[in-house]
């Protein structure tokens, strides 16, 4: 089994328990799909974490964020208040290994991206069927599977061609109203996958928000899902 994961955002206790979950389903292979930091309070941690298990790894908007030095942009003001928390406790070698991520990554007839297929640098949304539709429009032929995170929702669009663009919601932070981690397993024999959600410590996630001084709103959304 694959296992793919999105939106961990600095959150090890939820990390932990999907890739416990994962393995005790049978994951050999982990693929991440961008923003290991942002948000939560071990980044360092889950940037090491993600290097050690995932070979599969593209770039997110905050991973992008964070090893940069310029101001951040497009950011409201608690995630700008985030990605310089990041930018000062990551070390130099993790804010090296964030810099050098790819866009994209494209294995076989499965594409992996943070935000959207079609310039995925600009982080577009894909929330909505005709955003979906829209992006499926503009796949390489090759492509079959489009792999995506960003929204922090889970979200799974079949088009008329059998193509398919699968969101594998957040790890770290979900915003559907489940407060569970989550994310996708595929198997890769049928090409069947399937969302799964897993129960972490969220206390322990959001005293050490708290304790960094991070915004607290960051702690108390993670509480709700939202
Ligand atoms: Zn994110």
């Amino acid at each position: 089994m694959v296992g793919i994961l999105s939106d961990i955002h600095g959150n090890l206790e939820a990390l932990q328990a999907v890739l416990k979950a994962g393995e005790e389903r049978g994951v050999r292979e982990w693929i991440c799909l961008g923003d290991i930091v942002g948000y939560g309070a071990q980044p360092e941690e889950c940037v090491s974490i993600i290097r050690e298990k995932c070979k599969t790894v593209v770039m997110g908007n905050h991973d992008e964020a964070a090893s940069k030095v310029a101001e951040p942009e497009d950011f409201n003001p608690v995630a700008r208040h985030a990605v310089l928390w990041t930018r000062y406790v990551l070390t130099d070698e993790a804010r090296e290994y964030l810099s050098k991520l790819p866009y994209s990554i494209q294995d076989g007839d499965r594409l992996y991206v943070h935000a959207s297929p079609h310039l995925p640098e600009d982080w577009n949304y894909i929330f909505t069927e005709s955003e979906a539709r829209r992006q499926l429009s503009k796949l390489p032929q090759t492509v079959r599977h489009c792999f995506v995170g960003h929204t922090h929702e889970p979200f799974h669009y079949i088009g008329s061609d059998g193509k398919e663009i699968i969101n594998v919601g957040s790890v770290g932070q979900p915003r559907d109203g489940d407060s569970r981690a989550s994310f996708a397993l595929l198997d890769p024999t049928t090409g069947k996958v399937e969302n799964v959600r897993v129960e972490y410590n969220i206390t322990s996630a959001r005293e050490k928000i708290l304790a960094a001084k991070l915004p607290p709103f960051l702690a108390e959304r993670l509480k709700h899902g939202q």
